[in-house]
Parts: C-alpha cells; sequence; structure tokens
C-alpha cells in the first residue's frame, strides 16, 4: 500500500491511525457484531460515539457550557442560508466582510433573506489581505457580523479576532477549524463543513450561543431551525452517523497528539517551510499579505504559467497530489490541514526547489 501526499484543499487529507483504526472497526464495532453505518442512531451504541464526540469536541475547543454543539447537514453553503434565517430575531440586516471567494458566497445568499451591508471588502485588492478592523463600517442595529476566518481559495486568513461588541460575531471557519486553538466566546455562531480538519464530507459543524436560539424566520426548514436541532440533540432527523464517528476519531487523535495548541505549532512550522522557501524565491511567488497568510492554504504560481502542467506532472510522479489552484485564480495551490505530515511539505519543498533549479 502506498499513501500518497494529499494536498487537496476538501476533502482532503486525513491522519492514518484514523482510518487505520475506522478500518479495524468497520465489520464489528466494539463487539455490536456490526459497522457504525449500520446503526440505529437511536441505539446506545450510536447515542455513546455522538456524546463522545461532542465531549471531546468541546475539550479541545474549550467550549463554555452556554454554547450548544451541532452535528448537522448541508455544509457551508446550507449554512449561507441557515445563519440569516435562524440569526436575524427581527432585525433587518446583517454586516458581512467581503475577503474573498468564500464570504462572497455567504452575503450573496444571504441577501436572499435580508439586507446585506458590506462592512469591509478586500476586492479592490484581488482578495490577498483581511481588511484591517479600523476601516470597518459595521452598522450598530445589524443582526450578526459574518466573517470567513479562512479563504481557502485565496489563502487569507485572519490572524485576530474581530471586535464586534454587542452585535455577535459568526465566522465561517471550514478550513481552520481545529488548527489552532480559538477563544469560542468572542464568537455568537461558528460553523463549518467536516471535510477539511475533521473528517467526511456531509457533516457541518454548527456551535452557538444558547440565547441566539429560538427566534428562526417561520420560512426556515425544520431540520435547519437551530432550536428544532438543539432540543432533540441533532438528531430531528437521522444524522450523518458515519461521518460523526470519524469526526470522533479525529478529535481523539487531535487529544492524543496534544491538542490545539500542539496543532498550533505543528501548522506554523508547516507553513514556514513553504512561505519561506515562497519569499526567498523569485520563481514562486504567494500574493498575500505576510500578517494574514494562511497556515492551512498556501496558493502560488509559478514565474510562468505555461510550466503549470509540468509541475503538476512531476508532482503527481513523485507522489503529490492536488496541487493544482482553484480555478477562479490559477497556479498552485497546497492545502496543509492538520493530517498533513511535515514530511509531506519537505517533499513539497524539495521538488519546488528541483523544479526551480530545473526550469528557472
Ligand atoms: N466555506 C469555506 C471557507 C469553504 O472552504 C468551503 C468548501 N471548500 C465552503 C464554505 C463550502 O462548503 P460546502 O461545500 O461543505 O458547503
Amino acid at each position: 500500500m502506498t499513501r500518497v501526499f494529499n494536498f487537496s484543499a476538501g476533502p482532503a487529507t486525513l491522519p492514518e491511525p484514523v482510518l487505520r483504526q475506522a478500518a479495524e472497526e468497520m465489520l464489528d464495532w466494539h463487539g455490536s457484531g456490526m459497522s457504525v453505518m449500520e446503526m440505529s442512531h437511536r441505539g446506545k451504541e450510536f447515542i455513546a460515539i455522538h456524546a463522545e464526540a461532542e465531549k471531546l469536541l468541546r475539550e479541545l475547543m474549550a467550549i463554555p457550557a452556554n454554547y450548544k454543539v451541532l452535528f448537522l447537514q448541508g455544509g457551508a453553503i446550507g449554512q449561507n442560508a441557515f445563519v440569516p434565517m435562524n440569526l436575524l430575531r427581527g432585525k433587518a440586516g446583517a454586516d458581512y466582510v467581503n475577503t474573498g471567494e468564500w464570504s462572497k458566497k455567504s452575503l450573496k445568499e444571504a441577501g436572499k433573506y435580508c439586507s446585506v451591508n458590506v462592512a469591509a471588502s478586500a476586492e479592490a485588492g484581488h482578495f490577498t489581505s483581511v481588511p484591517k478592523q479600523d476601516s470597518w463600517k459595521l452598522d450598530p442595529n445589524a443582526a450578526y457580523v459574518h466573517i470567513c476566518s479562512n479563504e481557502t481559495i485565496g489563502g487569507v486568513e485572519y490572524h485576530w479576532t474581530p471586535d464586534t461588541g454587542s452585535v455577535p460575531l459568526v465566522a465561517d471557519m471550514s478550513s481552520n477549524i481545529l488548527s489552532r486553538p480559538v477563544d469560542v466566546s468572542r464568537y455568537g455562531l461558528i460553523y463549518g463543513g467536516a471535510q477539511k480538519n475533521i473528517g467526511p464530507s456531509g457533516l457541518t459543524i454548527v456551535i452557538v450561543r444558547d440565547d441566539l436560539i429560538g427566534q428562526a424566520l417561520p420560512i426556515t426548514p425544520s431540520a435547519f431551525d437551530l432550536k428544532t436541532q438543539a432540543d432533540n440533540d441533532s438528531m430531528y432527523n437521522t444524522p450523518p452517523t458515519y461521518a460523526i464517528y470519524i469526526a470522533g476519531l479525529t478529535f481523539q487523535w487531535l487529544k492524543s497528539n496534544g491538542g490545539l495548541a500542539a496543532m498550533e505549532v505543528h501548522n506554523r512550522a508547516k507553513a514556514a517551510l513553504l512561505y519561506d522557501y515562497l519569499d526567498s524565491s523569485s520563481f514562486y511567488r504567494n500574493p498575500v499579505a505576510r500578517e494574514d497568510r494562511s497556515l492551512m492554504n498556501v496558493p502560488f504560481k509559478l514565474r510562468d504559467d505555461a510550466l503549470d502542467a509540468a509541475f503538476l506532472k512531476g508532482a503527481e510522479e513523485r507522489g503529490m497530489l492536488q496541487l493544482k489552484g482553484h480555478r477562479s485564480v490559477g497556479g498552485m495551490r497546497a492545502s496543509i490541514y492538520n493530517a498533513m505530515p511535515v514530511d509531506g511539505v519537505k517533499a513539497l519543498v524539495a521538488y519546488m526547489k528541483e523544479f526551480e533549479a530545473s526550469h528557472g
């Protein structure tokens, strides 16, 4: 068996010990005589799996007791609609900060349900930075302020937490959740798809402060009303059981590797290897402002995009896959989530040097 270094932006590489354990437990989970996939979500086995996953996530992120943790479906794109449906609370509009393709999608969708105030936008600079908070034009009557904490396509990440006063801060953390510690108490709601740092696609994590629940628009689908789901422990409808099980294994893996503080050290070390090399080279470049560079997604361009195909082919021959950049920006992108080992980044940098030497 050969495992490649998979630089995909998501679904993405998962920790090998998690996959091995899932393989071992595939046919018979803990003597139950069945796979987790085959279990009733109402049975005691799955209820224990679900409770353990929530407990571990609360522990890893130090989630305060007045926050609900929900395991839902519909992805982050679903949340683009469900957030305004649930959080408008009688208000007319919400603030959105536009830092890239994912923010843009969020604010466009929200526009179907409320008036959207774009409080700040990095579009004029081609989404290569996070606008400084002193430039934001926040509306004091906004229902919430929405940010995307890590733009997966542009490789732009917040390394600070906005201060929105009494207006709840909402973050799409799809691509940097669990990559480092965050102070959950600074947010009203955090959401993210699981398919980068957590597990299989199909699971959406929502972490929401109690007092924001219970005022959904009447048109909100029951399965996406936070109150219905909170009242039913995320089991109003059948939850994505297997994805929750894998998420639990990943949370256990994170805990046994030192939790989020250790993960941050690991992620900073990997990102530094790549950015230091990019900055030292005149052959490759990353356009993002240094202080706003993502630790998770590193886009870069070659000096001549006519070399892209040869670069990708050579990478593939060396067991490094999914390095092609998003079609909207071109070039390359290395996604280096928690589960990407440092050896994967070392191998990539070594190959980039070799390619530069032969084509530079
Ligand atoms: N937001 C961000 C930051 C993302 O990276 C993605 C997926 N790449 C999405 C939203 C969309 O997620 P989904 O496809 O799970 O709805």
